[in-house]
């Protein structure tokens, strides 16, 4: 894929970029590996100079947030009004690591049943960390790792999606003007078919990556095979399952907004509606009536609820997903039609009655279509949430205190929100099971994955 800045709104490509050579990569890795080494050997003061780096990054993403946010609505399609939070989110991280940072990475005494010996377990960095980033949140994705993997004491060598590297390059000058040292972070402009050479170059410790699961796979077994450590985000398909004692208005105002985020774009968008048949037709009118209000068009106009998807290309995986749908059985109830013009839009979108073996029910869905099911109890509905290969978030909407403990106990995934959509945060952390990935980001669990969890015993003579 071309490293290049193509405006999904108008398919226009406005700049292209040269990979780096084999060589230029290594001169980076040299460096990423020099700042590592130099700092390791004042772990204390560096981890304290980049704390107050970060929260110098969070006033510059702050002071900065429309510029950026119109380089990512440039890059990517999503509308403007989102990438400015984005950008709000991301300043949001910085400042929580700053200040609840250190304490995690603090050494822990051990308690001994005798006082012949002491022990502790320190929380070290481990060198250079490589971060394969997506597109749909170039700077989140990015931001919410570098944090936690640079304040620990690790240097980061960045390669974005190629379809974003304006914003890659953009989110290193940030890391240079907040006053990081050259080398903590860099942006690597390379293709894909150049990150194994990466993993695999003895100054490269880790990896993390959050994409797609063939992508998953494909950077999982290169870091296994090089016994290092990784943390996968992929994919998701997540339920949202209502249930009749919920706030039905509520929940299906809140599913249009949990399906559209990002213009359906989300790892994290609800994609599988889940609705017990005693409020399904209730539910339904109001979902589509939501659906229906939504505003497509040029992504920085403030008035747009729905930009274009990604690319031409997605446009047309998106839509043969709709197409097989139909095809298969299931009904169209919404949009479903790509429209005329330039760029790469598709409407909101509503399917129903789709049988089990259309692609819409077993794939990650990235755009604005929405799938509803009608299920007759809790048991049935749990099931159906379980019965893809994903597992990511849910989000489970009930009054009902046993049914709540009861979905949040067998649901399979890695989060579950009651009567929210899902959505990360810096606070907790954030991952998936099954084929959702491993590993986890943000949080405290977070800033732990690319320590060395090393443990000392000092024993009296
Ligand atoms: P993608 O095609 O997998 O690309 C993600 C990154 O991996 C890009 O930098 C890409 O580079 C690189 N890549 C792709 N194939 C690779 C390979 N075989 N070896 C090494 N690197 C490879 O995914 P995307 O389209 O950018 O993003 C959408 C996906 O990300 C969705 O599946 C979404 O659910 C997932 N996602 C997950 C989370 C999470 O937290 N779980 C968050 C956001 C997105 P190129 O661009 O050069 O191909």
């Amino acid at each position: 894929m071309p490293i290049a800045t193509t405006n999904p709104a108008t398919g226009e490509t406005l700049k292209t970029f040269p990979v780096l050579s084999f060589h230029e990569i290594q001169t980076k890795i040299s460096l990423a590996d020099d700042v590592y080494q130099k700092s390791f050997l004042s772990l204390e003061a560096t981890q304290k100079k980049r704390r107050d780096g970060l929260l110098h990054m969070a006033e510059l993403l702050i002071d900065q947030k429309e510029a950026l946010g119109k380089l990512i609505t440039l890059e990517m399609g999503k509308t403007l009004a989102s990438a400015i939070q984005e950008i709000e989110k991301c300043a949001l991280n910085c400042q929580y690591y700053a200040e609840n940072g250190l304490q995690g990475l603090n050494a822990e005494p051990i308690p001994l049943p005798d006082d012949r010996r002491r022990a502790e377990i320190r929380y070290l960095p481990i060198g250079t960390v490589l971060a394969v980033m997506p597109w749909n949140f170039p700077f989140w994705q990015v931001i919410r790792c570098a944090a936690p993997i640079l304040l620990s004491g690790n240097s980061m060598l960045l390669k974005h999606a190629s379809n974003v590297p304006q914003c890659s390059e953009a989110i290193e000058n940030l890391f240079i003007q907040a006053g990081f040292e050259p080398g903590v972070f860099q942006s690597l402009l390379i293709g894909s078919e150049q990150v194994a050479f990466v993993i695999q170059d003895v100054r490269v410790h880790g990896v993390t990556l959050t994409g797609s699961e063939a992508a998953g796979k494909s950077v999982g077994s290169l870091a296994s095979k090089s016994i290092k450590k990784s943390v996968l985000e992929l994919g998701g398909s997540d339920p949202f399952i209502v249930m009749p004692s919920a706030n039905i208005s509520r929940a299906a105002e809140v599913a249009v907004k949990a399906r559209m985020i990002c213009n359906g774009q989300s790892c994290i968008a609800a994609k599988r509606f889940i609705i017990h048949g005693k409020v399904y037709d209730q539910f339904k009118k109001y979902f589509i009536e939501n659906m229906m209000k939504i505003k497509m068009g040029d992504p920085m106009d403030p008035s747009t609820a729905l930009g274009p998807v990604v690319s031409i290309k997605a446009r047309e995986e998106l839509h043969s997903l709709v197409m097989d749908a139909v095809g298969k059985g299931g009904r169209l109830l919404l949009g479903g039609k790509i429209p005329e013009g330039d760029g790469s839009f598709y409407p909101a979108t509503v399917l129903d009655q789709v049988p089990k073996e259309a692609r819409v029910i077993q794939e990650e869905v990235f755009g604005p279509v929405a799938v509803l099911y009608q299920v007759a109890t809790l048991r049935e509905a749990i099931k159906v949430a379980n019965s893809t290969r994903f597992g990511l978030g849910a989000s489970f909407w009930s009054r009902e205190e046993d049914e709540i403990s009861t979905a949040t106990h067998q649901i399979q995934s890695g989060s579950v929100f009651v009567n929210d959509l899902v959505a990360s945060d810096p606070h907790f952390p954030f991952g998936g099971v099954k084929s959702s990935g491993y590993g986890r980001e943000l949080g405290q669990v977070g800033l732990r994955e690319f320590t060395n969890i090393k443990t000392v015993v000092n024993s009296r003579e």
